[in-house]
């Protein structure tokens, strides 16, 4: 193929998309945050215009939770789920979507757990309406919170059982201790057959506080069928054929919060990719990291010096780590493949 670089990412942008590695509260649009904001009378820390510009790591974070308090009621949750879709499919052809939610954050402010269901369904319910899109969520438990409120939300992700909810995920900075506090959270939840995934060895963190060593604890005692992240894995060869050997894909994210990482995160995928090790490419938060999915395949394509190929591998990719039924994730496969070919055969 002979097209030039403009007509790449015109490509790029129109290859068919999966989004893996999605924190709804990450997803909301400024206007909507402000919005909701106002219905609960909160006052935001600063502007809505600045909210996304942060200090280091650790403030993103606090943003991040700040904005979980405008989700109170199931109607937040629908036009929040259904806004993410739609931008993620009009943004970048994304088809398929799974939306991580942290139903600790918002039980405090009065959603309940079923009520938070129940809204990010509807969105989604009416996003596959009026998009060609499909989407499923994952529970995600925040480590800093302790094991025991894990295993209060564990008990409301069992008893208000929706097909939806297909996953867990565990997310938080990894300071706050190694993996194996969740062992028994992760336990219960293949005991009752939802998958399950991990950020791990984030680069936003030390070696010391996101070691090589937590890839182990996640797939031993967590047993992950998929993780998120997995730069500072690189640090160890050990690690790194653990890695390859298992054939575990990992969840990448081309943007990361911190401005003074994006180099050093862009060379991790890339050494990830030439160890050979499962990736699939995603935003982690669209809205809050100013990408989306598009923005986000180009961003590294043009950081690591990639072409057409890398960006139809992910596309692949992502329907492989995607946790769909069989026959969908076929039907889905199928899908991409024909649109793949079709994008291949416009003229140069
Ligand atoms: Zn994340």
């Amino acid at each position: 193929m002979t097209w030039t670089a403009s007509q790449v990412a015109q490509q790029v942008a129109q290859l068919p998309k999966v989004e893996l590695h999605c924190h709804v509260t990450g997803t909301l649009r400024p206007a909507t945050l402000a919005a909701l904001a106002g219905k609960y009378g909160l006052q935001l820390p600063r502007p809505v215009d600045q909210l996304y510009t942060y200090r280091d790591f650790y403030d993103f974070l606090e943003v991040l939770r700040l904005v979980a308090l405008v989700l109170r009621e199931q109607d937040d949750f629908e036009r929040v789920a259904y806004e993410a879709i739609e931008d993620a499919y009009k943004t970048s052809n994304v088809r398929h979507i799974e939306m991580s939610f942290n139903p600790q954050y918002f039980i405090p402010s009065g959603a309940g757990y079923a009520a938070q269901v129940a809204g990010l369904v509807a969105g989604i319910e009416a996003a596959e309406r009026d998009f060609p899109v499909s989407a499923l969520l994952l529970a995600s438990f925040d480590r800093e919170w302790d094991a025991a409120s894990a295993e209060e939300t564990m008990d409301l992700i069992l008893s208000h059982r929706h097909e939806r909810v297909v996953g867990i995920g565990l997310d938080g900075p990894e300071r706050a201790g190694p993996p194996a506090k969740f062992e028994a959270v992760y336990r219960r939840a293949t005991q009752a057959g939802l998958k399950k995934t991990a950020h791990v060895c984030e680069d936003n963190q030390t070696l010391a506080e996101a070691p090589p060593s937590h890839l182990d604890a996640c797939l031993d005692l967590l047993r992950c069928d998929r993780l998120d992240h997995g730069y500072n894995l690189m640090a160890s060869d050990a690690a790194i054929a653990r890695a390859r050997d298992s054939g575990v894909y990992f969840a990448v994210c081309g943007i990361t919060s911190v401005a003074a990482n994006r180099e050093r995160r862009l060379d991790a995928i890339g050494r990830m990719a030439a160890a050979g090790l499962n990736t699939t490419l995603n935003t982690d938060d669209p809205a809050m990291f100013h990408t989306d999915m598009a923005h986000t395949y180009q961003h590294v394509l043009d950081g690591l010096g990639w072409g057409w190929q890398e960006a139809r591998q992910f596309s692949l990719s992502g329907v492989e780590a995607c946790w769909l039924d069989p026959q969908a994730k076929a039907d889905l496969r199928r899908d991409f493949q024909a649109q793949i070919v079709e994008l291949e055969a416009q003229p140069a």
